[in-house]
Order: C-alpha cells, then sequence, then structure tokens
C-alpha cells in the first residue's frame, strides 16, 4: 500500500513539473497574455521565495505567471536563490572542516603533552644490592643476583661490594666487559649507611635497546673497574 501510495504521488510530481514546464515555456515565447501591469521586484522576489505573505489569489500572481517578463525574473530569481543556499552549505561544510581541524590539532597537542609527561616521568628507583659480590679484580662475580634495570630514566642505588673504600664512583652501563660501548653514566659520592657504602646516580636508559650489558663500578682514585652482568628489559 504505502509503496504504490509512494509511486503514484511520485507519478503525480512528475506530471506537475511536465504541466508546470510547458506553461513555463509557452509563457516565455509569448503565447499567453497576461492581465494588468507587471508587478515590482519586491513582489517578484517574495513569490520566488514562496513567502506565505502572499495570497494565490492576488491578481498579481495571475499577471506573474502569465507575462515572460516576469516569469524570467521569477526563474533568475529562484535560481539564485538556490545558489545561494549552495553557497550557504559550503560555507557551512567550510565551518565544520574548520571545526574539525581546531579538534584535531587540539586533540595532537593534548596527544604530544601527554607525550612530554610522559618523557618527564619520575625516573624510576631501582637498587643493585652488590654487598655480596666479588670484587676482585678480573674475577667473575660469582655470588651476583641477575641483575635487571628497566630502560627508563633510572634513579640507581648501587650497594658497593663489602670492604669498598668511600669516594667518588663512576656508574656505568656499558656495551662491553672491557668497558667500551657506555650507554649511560653518572658520578656520586659514596653515602654511608650502617656497613654498606651506597653510591646514587641517575641513569638515562630510554633510548637503550633490551638486551645483555653489564654495570661498572669505578673508584675515582682506584681507576680500577668491576663488571658485573646486567639486564636491560
Ligand atoms: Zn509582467
Amino acid at each position: 500500500m504505502a509503496l504504490s501510495w509512494r509511486r503514484s504521488r511520485r507519478a503525480e510530481d512528475r506530471l506537475e513539473k511536465w504541466i508546470s514546464q510547458q506553461h513555463q515555456r509557452r509563457v516565455l515565447a509569448g503565447e499567453t497574455t497576461p492581465s494588468g501591469p507587471c508587478p515590482d521586484e519586491a513582489f517578484l522576489r517574495a513569490l520566488a521565495r514562496r513567502s506565505k505573505s502572499i495570497a494565490l489569489s492576488d491578481p498579481r500572481v495571475d499577471h506573474a505567471v502569465m507575462c515572460p517578463n516576469c516569469m524570467n525574473r521569477l526563474l533568475t530569481l529562484r535560481q539564485e536563490r538556490k545558489s545561494q543556499r549552495r553557497t550557504l552549505a559550503w560555507a557551512l561544510a567550510c565551518t565544520a572542516g574548520v571545526l574539525l581541524a581546531a579538534g584535531l590539532f587540539t586533540w595532537s597537542r593534548y596527544e604530544s603533552r601527554k607525550h612530554e609527561m610522559l618523557a618527564q616521568a619520575p625516573p624510576i628507583a631501582e637498587t643493585v644490592n652488590l654487598w655480596n659480590a666479588a670484587t676482585y679484580r678480573g674475577q667473575q662475580p660469582t655470588h651476583l643476583q641477575s641483575v635487571e634495570l628497566p630502560a627508563a630514566v633510572v634513579r640507581l642505588t648501587v650497594i658497593l661490594p663489602r670492604f669498598s673504600p668511600s669516594g667518588q664512583y663512576l656508574i656505568a652501563v656499558t656495551r662491553k666487559e672491557d668497558g667500551t660501548g657506555v650507554v649511560a653514566e653518572g658520578l656520586a659520592p659514596t653515602l654511608a649507611a650502617g656497613q654498606q657504602e651506597k653510591v646514587l646516580v641517575a641513569l638515562d636508559l630510554r633510548k637503550v635497546t633490551a638486551g645483555a650489558y653489564f654495570l661498572s663500578t669505578t673508584h675515582e682514585q682506584d681507576q680500577a673497574a668491576y663488571y658485573y652482568p646486567l639486564q636491560i628489559k
């Protein structure tokens, strides 16, 4: 039912359109005789936008739909209105585009600020306890637990091996056991904590790829470095 109604409505619309086109053609060809004088521009404009202030019984309507000059003007005004509406639609689309771009810009700024904040994230506190590690030069550390550090900014506390002298220490992360390929290092004096000597350094390991490295401790005067295997996760 609904479908056939819609179909007949469409047929009706087509018929109406055809009649009005035939009528327009006749009027524009001068085959009709309008009655009365041409109405003013304001009236034609109102008629073109189908203003409700115009009564269809108004004799000026009768004239306009029969007069080739008025019909011409009406068609031009209708065309202008259509293109104005298109311009408005285009302007609205542009505004939407600008708003979208502004939104994206704000969002990307928020994202980059989030990244900056992550970069400025507080360092991760880690402790490496070498208290029981062998300190004999050239000897592999035997009692050392596996040392792991994250690839981040690390506030590293190194508890130095038993009997380590106090003073300034260079703590480094190196690729090789001979001390080459330094990826991060920090210099700091020892802090006594009971019997133990600690060194606290900040190491930036953010750009270090995960893998096997060495952690070295070097006393400023001694200059002898001790290496301990280290994993960066
Ligand atoms: Zn006229």
